[in-house]
């Protein structure tokens, strides 16, 4: 019988205990102590989605302030940055690559073409060489046609090294300082990106 007393008042207390912890979580709550994440909700001790110093969780989820080395729930924020970065890097190196094989192929037809202008050139120097009065004022015009394509193959080729000496520039200069400056602009344009 005292058995069955105490189960009796036991089950009576249980709803309060647990109505005095929901009072407890309410608080924390309200005071944002406790502050789990909410998708969607700024809760005033994170940092905003979207914002240049937030970043997210990948562990949790939870949108932190960049500077934080580790998440609250433990994850390793710096490191986690790191990998965007190192990412990024990758990525560049590898659109600095295709740029670099666009533009080697497109030089190498640049040359084929230089080739064969200068041996069209040389027959006139030639001529103009051991018997100036041969050809005359027709020699001067074809060596002066050569030159004309000369300049206008080396004129083409410096704008199409244009892309890849400028890239290859800026893949020198990516350090991680960069990566942090530029770092909402890149995650927007990055083809992975989402929302
Ligand atoms: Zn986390």
């Amino acid at each position: 019988m005292l058995e069955n007393e105490v189960l009796r008042k036991a089950e009576q207390l249980r709803p309060r205990k647990v109505g005095v912890l929901g009072k407890v979580d309410s608080i924390l709550e309200e005071t944002q102590l406790d502050a789990p994440y909410q998708p969607g909700s700024s809760n005033g001790v994170r940092p905003t989605r979207g914002c240049p110093n937030a970043t997210e969780c990948e562990a949790c989820g939870g949108i932190e302030y960049l500077s934080r080395e580790f998440c609250r729930c433990g994850h390793y924020l710096r490191g986690q940055l790191e990998d965007e970065y190192l990412s990024w890097v990758r990525r560049l190196e590898h659109e600095v690559e295709e740029i670099s094989t666009d533009y080697l192929q497109k030089q190498k037809k640049l040359k084929k073409g230089l080739m064969l202008t200068i041996l069209l050139l040389t027959p006139p120097i030639a001529v103009q060489v051991t018997s100036p009065d041969l050809l005359g004022l027709f020699a001067y015009l074809w060596i002066l046609a050569g030159l004309v394509v000369v300049c206008i193959l080396a004129f083409i080729e410096a704008r199409l090294a244009r892309p890849t000496n400028d890239a290859t520039e800026f893949l020198q200069n990516s350090s991680l300082q960069v990566y942090l400056e530029h770092r909402n602009l890149i995650l927007n344009s990055s083809p992975d990106a989402s929302g």
